[in-house]
């Protein structure tokens, strides 16, 4: 709430908590004054009582002591006798000596001050001390009546002119009792000095005090009589008078019988508290008495600290109220001048919204007369404020409306707010229409009307817009010819247009009472919830599905549907709209499409070749897994669809790929071609590869490219070519060695049959026979030694040469070879050496020594064969778990093109030696042959010109010594 005053209230509230705060607190200390001041005269009305009445007890009992001192020298038979006798016979002077020493121990031991013998006359006969002898007025006046005592009796307080203070006097009759006598012969007075004894037995206070005292006082007629020294009066006993009527005065109470604790006036003036007490068998009054002052000091000084604390107190809360009285005031004025800033940027908002509110802002009179109108007002009804001011509302109102005006006017009046649409009138003659919301206000008592005038020109066009295109939406609705339903909710249907009917085979009637579900195919309900609240949670746009629909007859249809949301302004759902395709045709055909297409599909995956199609564009429109296994291409080059990736990944496998990618480049420039042709791989694959346009109504529209692995094709080719050339090559080596046996063999059958015919001439010497018997011999050696290797080469053919292993001594075999062709080939240029490489005892091992000894026979007869003039030489050595022998020459050497082919069967290296020896082309074959059959291998190294060397090994095997 923000305050209108302007200054703050006074704090009454406060105030008035002050006031009772200090007023208790001053209250609390008064009455704790009272309490204390009464406690504390309690306390010291009580212990005066008992002072008082301990004093009283101690007076009375020292007045009994005296009167049995009296009665006990009375009584003291021999001593009275002997104060007898010294006051009967004045001549018994000798007594006096014993009765003035009897009298001294008397005032020594009982405290007497003196001590007077007096004889019946009144004279005094003895005296102690002596100086105090005299016989005081009082006594003296009364001595008569003393006289008369049968028993001792203690006087009153008294003065004497002749003694110098006021005393007491013991009078003792002295009677000769045991002689029954009635009258005394005489007194013993005993003067007792009260300050001696009894004034300190008064005047003692059994606690320290400044003020207390005790008094004995005594009535004389109406006079009240100070019988002792007073603690505030020097040389006041018995001198010291008051009226027994003084009201206050303590020992004037006293004797007028109060016996009390009261508070009173002494004989100064001085308030006392005083208790007062009769001492019994005596005219005496005790008074006790205290003065107030003494009293209550303590309490006095305790009552200044209590007023400063009550003080300093009242002073705290005080200043506390006044903190939050001044804190009050600064909220206050702050609260104040946050309101006046409030105020103020209200004020300038209401200016604002007044000044730019887009609405008429009117405030008029109960008469409707305008008192006050915005800036919009002005400029809608295109006139000065001024003139607005004052006109009736009446006057703005549109023709039609004026009439509903009092209506609305009486309505306003009766609920004080009003909301209405109507019409105003422009100058110019437009009509505006408007909503008004109008409200009843009171200013000072005086009833206005405010209203708030909205121009919905644009609403009202707005809803004439939708009017519109509610009436076209209907329109598109039912007459669609689409199947269209909208749905509330749940589902339900509200309204379905007449395909929409056609196509289920209801009639909207019914399917008003239907949701979507029941008509909604089984399989697909689950489905349709899912995306259903998707669709209302705005995931997703539109929800499109294609599903099933059961016919009221029945039939099972395929229905293409859109669902979509209409919400209303509050963005909540409030239908749906649901456009429905029949598809069953197309689903039909849909049906056998892919019927035909698995068919397609499993022809291509069922058949050996790669098949690729390739749209016009390049894009990638089916393939075989044949084609990627192919291609080994991997699934992730195929996803992209492009051809041109494709063609990337295969182009690294080829041997020639620009001449791969030229041909399909050519391709795409000759949509109508067909093309063959052969890729070769890396790897040595070979694919053919066939290409054919892929048309539809005459049209290319892409291109089958078809891929086959030939390779295996290929290499048989190869293989089948190879073996007809091995078969050709063996026929013209057979034929050559036909050509070279029958040659080899007519030699040597020429030259028996020519040498035969000539031993039978007979001018043939015997010498010349000799000869030609030789040749005869020779050349049938010759032809042996051709039909030997013929054998043994057919035998290794056929398999059937056999090993032969025994116990061979290796060294001297080789020694007689040595020997045998050293003798036999041109001893004189060719020198024959032999190395054997284990000592002989060692030499002894297991093998074929034929074939051992033929081999190395053939390759020592090549070496002399090949060579003219040098050394052979021949041997061995071990290696390792074999025996390496080798046959060295320096005859004409091999070149090395021919080092492998050597050891085939029939082939000669094409020279003159060969030709001019001889020989058949078999002897190496069938070395090789006999050294793989005993477990070696033979190899030849040689250089034209400079010698060759034949190498072979054997399996080093020595035969087992028998255990
Ligand atoms: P041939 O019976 O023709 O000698 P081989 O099979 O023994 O048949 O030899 C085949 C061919 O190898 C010979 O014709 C010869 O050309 C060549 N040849 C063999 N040994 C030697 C060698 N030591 N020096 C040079 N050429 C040789």
């Amino acid at each position: 709430m923000i305050s209108h005053r302007q200054k703050p209230a006074t704090p009454w509230l406060l105030i008035v908590l002050f006031v009772i705060i200090s007023a208790s607190a001053i209250l609390l200390g008064f009455l704790y004054y009272k309490s204390q001041k009464a406690r504390l005269l309690n306390d010291k009305k009580l212990e005066l009582s008992a002072i008082a009445d301990l004093k009283v007890r101690q007076i009375a009992q020292w007045r009994n002591e005296r009167v049995a001192d009296a009665i006990l020298l009375g009584e003291n038979v021999p001593f009275i006798k002997q104060l007898s006798e010294y006051l009967h016979s004045p001549k018994s002077k000798a007594l006096l000596p014993d009765i003035t020493s009897s009298l001294n121990s008397l005032t020594r031991n009982l405290d007497y001050k003196s001590v007077i013998l007096i004889d019946s006359t009144g004279k005094v006969r003895g005296n102690f001390p002596k100086q105090d002898s005299i016989l005081g007025n009082n006594l003296r006046k009364q001595l008569p009546d003393l006289l008369r005592l049968r028993t001792g009796m203690l006087t009153d307080f008294h003065a004497a002119d002749n003694i110098g203070y006021v005393h007491l006097d013991l009078v003792i009759p002295l009677i000769n009792v045991w002689r029954k006598d009635k009258n005394a012969f005489g007194l013993l007075a005993l003067r007792i000095d009260p300050h001696e004894l009894l004034h300190p037995l008064i005047q003692t206070w059994p606690v320290p005090s400044k003020t207390a005292e005790s008094l004995l006082v005594r009535q004389e007629e109406d006079k009240v009589v100070y019988l002792n020294e007073l603690r505030f009066k020097k040389n006041a006993e018995l001198v010291l008078v008051k009226s027994v009527s003084e009201e206050k005065l303590p020992g004037a109470m006293a004797v007028r019988g109060i016996e009390a604790t009261i508070n009173g006036e002494d004989y100064r003036g001085a308030s006392v508290v005083a208790a007062m007490k009769k001492v019994p068998g005596s005219p005496w009054y005790l008074v006790a008495k205290v003065d107030h002052n003494e009293v209550f000091l303590t309490l006095n000084k305790q009552i200044t600290l209590i007023i400063i604390i009550i003080i300093l107190f009242i002073l705290t809360i005080g200043l506390l109220l006044g903190i939050l009285e001044w804190n009050e005031n600064v909220r206050f004025y702050r609260e104040k001048y946050e309101a006046e800033l409030d105020h103020l940027a209200l004020r300038k908002h209401f200016d604002s919204i007044l000044k730019y509110a887009n609405d008429i802002i009117f405030l008029t009179d109960r008469n409707l007369i305008i008192i006050e109108a915005n800036d919009r007002a002005v400029e809608t009804f295109q006139c000065d404020r001024n003139e607005l001011i004052g006109t009736n509302i009446s006057k703005l109102r549109a023709p039609g409306t004026i009439r509903a005006l009092m209506q609305e006017k009486r309505i306003l009046d009766e609920k004080g707010f009003a909301t209405f649409e109507t019409a105003h009138i422009r100058r110019d003659g437009t009509i505006i229409p408007v909503e008004i919301s109008a409200r009843k206000v009171e200013i000072e008592g005086v009833s206005y009307f405010q209203s708030i005038c909205r121009d919905i020109t644009e609403r009202k066009f707005a809803e004439e817009t939708l009017k519109e295109s509610e009436e076209r939406f209907r329109k598109i609705f039912e007459e669609s010819p689409f199947s269209m339903a909208m749905t509330g909710k749940d589902l339900g249907i509200i309204r379905a247009n007449s395909a929409f009917c056609k196509m289920l085979g209801y009639r909207e009637e019914e399917l008003k009472s239907f949701t979507f579900r029941q008509f909604t195919h089984p399989d697909y309900i689950k489905g349709d919830d899912v995306s259903m609240l998707k669709l209302v949670a705005e995931e997703i746009p539109l929800y499109h599905t294609e599903k099933q629909y059961i016919r009221k007859d029945g039939i099972v249809i395929w229905g293409s549907a859109t669902i979509s949301i209409i919400r209303n302004n509050n963005d909540e759902v409030q239908y749906f709209l649901a456009m429905v395709e029949d598809i069953t045709l197309r689903k039909k055909a849909e049906a056998e499409l892919e019927k035909s297409f698995s068919l397609i599909k499993a022809t291509l995956e069922s058949t050996a070749d790669g098949i690729l199609v390739v749209d016009g564009r390049g894009k990638i429109v089916q393939h075989n897994h044949k084609f990627m296994e192919m291609w080994r291409m991997p699934e992730s080059v195929m996803e992209t669809k492009n051809d041109s990736d494709a063609i990337k990944f295969v182009m690294d496998q080829l041997i020639y790929p620009e001449e791969f990618v030229n041909q399909i480049k050519q391709l795409y420039t000759d949509p109508e071609a067909t093309t063959s042709d052969l890729l070769e791989f890396k790897d040595g694959r070979v694919f053919e590869r066939y290409s054919q346009p892929q048309k539809i109504s005459g049209r290319s529209v892409g291109r089958v490219w078809s891929f086959r692995d030939i390779t295996e094709r290929k290499r048989a080719e190869a293989e089948l070519i190879a073996a007809k050339e091995k078969a050709e090559e063996s026929d013209r080596l057979k034929t050559a060695f036909l050509h070279n046996v029958s040659h080899e063999i007519r030699t040597p059958m020429n030259a028996i049959i020519g040498f035969s015919a000539l031993l039978n001439e007979p001018d043939t010497t015997e010498a010349d026979r000799h000869q030609f018997i030789d040749i005869i011999f020779q050349s049938g050696s010759q032809l042996l030694s051709i039909i030997n290797d013929i054998v043994d080469i057919a035998n290794v053919e056929s398999g059937q040469a056999k090993l032969n292993i025994k116990e061979m001594n290796l060294n001297s075999c080789l020694r007689s070879l040595d020997e045998q062709f050293s003798y036999k080939e041109k001893p004189d240029v060719i020198s024959i050496n032999l190395k054997t490489g284990l000592p002989d005892e060692e030499s002894v091992i297991m093998t074929d020594s034929t074939k051992l000894i033929q081999v190395l026979s053939n390759l020592i007869n090549n070496a002399t064969k090949f060579t003219s003039e040098g050394n052979i030489d021949f041997g061995y050595k071990r290696k390792d778990g074999y025996l390496e022998f080798f046959v060295k020459d320096t005859g004409i050497g091999i070149p090395p093109e021919h080092h492998e082919k050597i050891f085939e069967r029939f082939f000669q290296v094409d020279n003159l030696i060969s030709r001019k020896f001889g020989g058949t082309g078999l002897g190496l074959s069938i070395c090789k042959a006999y050294v793989e059959l005993l477990g070696g291998r033979i190899w030849v190294n040689s250089r034209p010109g400079e010698g060759t060397i034949f190498r072979f090994t054997l399996p080093y095997k020595i035969p087992e010594t028998p255990q």
